[in-house]
């Protein structure tokens, strides 16, 4: 890391890559990346991005090349099981995107139906540590094997009984005939830092984008509502709304009888919700989207 610029690791392609650097941006952060560049300078705060394939972005926080990542919480987890004692890198912040689960999936009309039925069975995967550790747990006798990719098609080749692999939709495991079992990982994108103090100057980073990032995550949950109520309906329009606190509350020009109601709402805000608010005699019901959000 050089002295006074922090560096920040993300996927340079696939499916983390676009919503890590969404989120860069929405925090404020230009990135200009030309085509194969792989370290971008940021003007707005001392970042640097590097941009590497996901699989060596916990090695590169463990030891200290960068001081953030955003990684998958598969990868993750797998890389801190293959290294226990040498993995120096912890979780700073849930992302909330790229959501997929880790799952047991076997052929839809073979025996394989629980993870009990997994004795003396061959599963394949992309993460032995962490099928290694679920079995173990589970006092499960199967044999595990490791292959780099396309693990979906072992079943068929009569190489392995079963597999544990990612899934989002499930739409491949359709596709390829196979049924899920059971869910070995949930995971989501994660920001994750080394597990030792950094320099002042980076830790100021580190906590300079933290707040941007909380913020940011709070605004896409968050809504800003807007309505007119009856005075002595207030009380009930008020508790429907979908997590508020304190809403403000205004007088309305020329109607004595009326007030509007002004509150951040830290929930969705459902069609149903507005349907009850009307029900409840609230009028002029508006929603707005909220786009930063500190403090
Ligand atoms: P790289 O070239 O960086 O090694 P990759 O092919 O290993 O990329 P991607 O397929 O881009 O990885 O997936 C990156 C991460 O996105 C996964 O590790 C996982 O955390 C997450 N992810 C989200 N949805 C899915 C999905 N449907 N299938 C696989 N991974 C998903
Ligand atoms: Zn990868």
């Amino acid at each position: 890391m050089r002295q006074d610029r922090l560096c920040i690791a993300l996927q340079k392609s696939g499916r983390l890559a676009e919503e890590s650097l969404a989120l860069l941006k929405a925090c404020g952060l230009h990135i200009a990346r030309g085509k194969d560049q792989l370290l971008v300078r940021v003007r707005e705060i001392p970042l640097d991005v590097l941009f590497v394939r996901d699989d060596d972005i916990p090695a590169f926080v463990s030891r200290g090349v960068c001081g953030l990542g955003i990684v998958g919480e598969n990868v993750f987890q797998e890389r801190r099981l293959e290294d226990s004692s040498g993995f120096h890198a912890t979780i700073l912040q849930r992302l909330g995107f790229s959501a997929c689960r880790l799952a047991l999936a076997a052929p839809e009309e073979g025996p394989i139906t629980t993870p009990e039925t997994l004795a003396g069975k061959t599963v394949a995967t992309t993460y032995p540590h962490l099928l290694g550790a679920f079995l173990r747990e589970r006092h499960l006798d199967a044999t595990v094997l490791t292959m780099n990719g396309s693990v979906e098609v072992a079943p068929r080749l009569k190489i392995a009984d079963a597999i544990c692999d990612l899934v989002a939709s499930g739409a491949t495991l359709a596709a390829n005939g196979l049924r899920e079992i059971t869910t070995v990982l949930n995971s989501e994108a994660l920001l994750i830092r080394p597990d030792i103090p950094l320099s002042p100057a980076h830790e100021s980073v580190i906590t300079r984008l933290l707040t941007r990032i909380k913020g940011t995550l709070q605004a896409e949950d968050s809504k800003y509502i807007m309505l007119h109520a009856p005075r002595d309906h207030l009380a009930a329009i008020t508790a429907l709304l979908p997590g508020c606190e304190s809403p403000t509350v205004l007088p309305l020009q020329g109607s004595p009888d009326k007030v509007a109601v002004h509150a951040v709402c830290r929930e969705t805000v459902f069609w149903e919700t507005m349907e009850q608010l009307k029900a409840a005699g609230a009028s002029s019901i508006l929603i707005l989207p909220i786009e930063k959000m500190m403090g």
